[in-house]
């Protein structure tokens, strides 16, 4: 999408996955382990789970391994033990990771907690393969510069936004009216707002069409998955606001259109399985044959779309206005967001709280002066942890939410 050349180049690819052990991860090692001519390992990467990460090193004959919690570190240099996988920890390891020889990186850490690896991998010119949409949500001004400054091959792995790739036609960029990313509506897609509000973490985490991790599973469910993926479109397509728009599409099967200004509309259709959009990044600009099941539209159930209801699912609302407004807003959206997501995870709020929170500190910042344009990714990151603490507050004023 942004300075592409070509895979396969006939050589092996070598590959680096930041947050081996996730929903993402997993595809990309599962796409990985099924074509070893082609590809080969580099650095794997986890947050803290040893042993998962340590099975992944070995089936793949990584050469790298490295844990984020340095607490972590002893039961994977134990179980790495004589195996020749180099073995890391803490913030400097995942440093070492990010900036490891690779033809390709695929970013797939969860969260703001991927930035900094991410802009590490940015800065060595070769592909980045991004599946970490907070990272743009947070610092996407920054983010993207530096992609052009280093001159890398950044390709998106977001089902919608590779969509948008496919169909978004170079010779005619000045001729995009609009580009609309679907969204699936979630488990509460036909719910009232009160039972929304008052939804259950199991019923939360029930995603209809996707598997995923836990955090995107709820910003699925709270909407706030499509705010931060058209704030995420922003920033990739270097789109204006206004011509950005989502569409509530159950069955997952259409992920993105573009409107041109003859009034054509061009639209991408596969079955879901995020197996398609990584292989797609990982081969760039190449097609080449995945287990992705296909899609046949004559047994396909019907395709419906809807507009979006931003009353029920007010992370909608809160997301535009963040994308609208620019400056500190979205990275403050973000951090908010990943708070009051934790706190549902843990069980200590309701989901109705989720949209609360983001509201409600975002309003303390502004009300405070602070969400302005940051000058550069450590104010960004001050900003993120001043929205932590605030948020935090805010959650604890809600009382007992369970
Ligand atoms: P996940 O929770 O399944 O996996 C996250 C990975 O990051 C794990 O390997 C975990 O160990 C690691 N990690 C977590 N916290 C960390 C930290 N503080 N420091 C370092 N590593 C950490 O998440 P996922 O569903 O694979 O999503 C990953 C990213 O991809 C997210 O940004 C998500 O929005 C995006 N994404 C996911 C999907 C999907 O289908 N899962 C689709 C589109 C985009
Ligand atoms: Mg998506």
């Amino acid at each position: 999408m942004v300075n592409g050349s070509s895979w396969p180049r006939g050589d092996v690819m070598r590959v680096s996955v930041l947050g081996a052990t996730g929903s993402i991860g997993a595809s990309t090692l599962d796409l990985i382990g099924r074509e070893p001519a082609q590809f080969a390992v580099q650095a794997v990467t986890a947050n803290s789970n040893a042993v998962a990460l340590a099975a992944l090193a070995k089936k793949h004959g990584a050469k790298l391994a490295v844990v984020s919690d340095p607490a972590a570190y002893a039961a994977l240099k134990s179980t790495l033990a004589g195996t020749g996988i180099d073995v890391a920890a803490g913030p400097a390891g995942l440093e070492v990771a990010a900036a490891m020889e690779a033809d390709c990186t695929v970013a797939a850490i969860v969260g703001v907690a991927g930035l900094a690896p991410a802009l590490i991998a940015v800065a060595r010119g070769q592909r980045v393969a991004l599946a970490n949409k907070e990272c743009l949500v947070s610092a996407g001004r920054f983010f993207m510069a530096n992609v052009r400054r280093h001159k890398t091959e950044l390709l998106t792995i977001d089902s919608e936004h590779s969509g948008v790739m496919q169909v978004l036609e170079t010779r005619n960029r000045d001729q995009v009216v609009k580009v609309t990313l679907t969204a699936s509506g979630g488990p509460f897609r036909t719910w009232t707002a009160e039972a929304i509000a008052t939804a259950s973490l199991e019923q939360a985490l029930q995603h209809p069409n996707w598997t995923m991790g836990p955090k995107i599973t709820i910003d699925s469910a709270t909407m706030m998955n499509k705010g931060l993926e058209l704030i995420e479109a922003q920033h990739l397509f270097d789109l204006a606001p206004a011509q950005l728009d989502m569409l509530v599409h159950a069955q997952s099967i259409v992920h993105a259109l573009v409107e041109y200004s003859d009034g054509s509309v061009l639209a991408q259709l596969a079955q879901p399985d995020m197996r398609l959009p990584i292989a797609l990044a990982l081969n760039w600009p190449r097609r080449r044959p995945t287990p992705t099941p296909r899609l046949n539209l004559a047994t396909a159930p019907a395709l419906t779309f809807e507009a979006a209801d931003e009353t029920r699912f007010p992370c909608i609302r809160l997301s535009r206005e963040a994308m609208q407004r620019g400056g500190g807003a979205t990275a403050a959206l973000n951090a908010a967001n990943e708070v009051a997501v934790a706190a549902f995870l843990a069980k200590r709020c309701k989901f109705g709280h989720i949209a609360q929170v983001v509201s409600a500190s975002l309003d303390l910042l502004d009300g405070r002066g602070l969400l302005g344009e940051p000058q550069n990714v450590g104010a960004v990151m001050e900003l993120d942890g001043e929205t932590r603490r605030v948020a935090a507050e805010t959650l604890a004023g809600l009382g007992d939410g369970r």
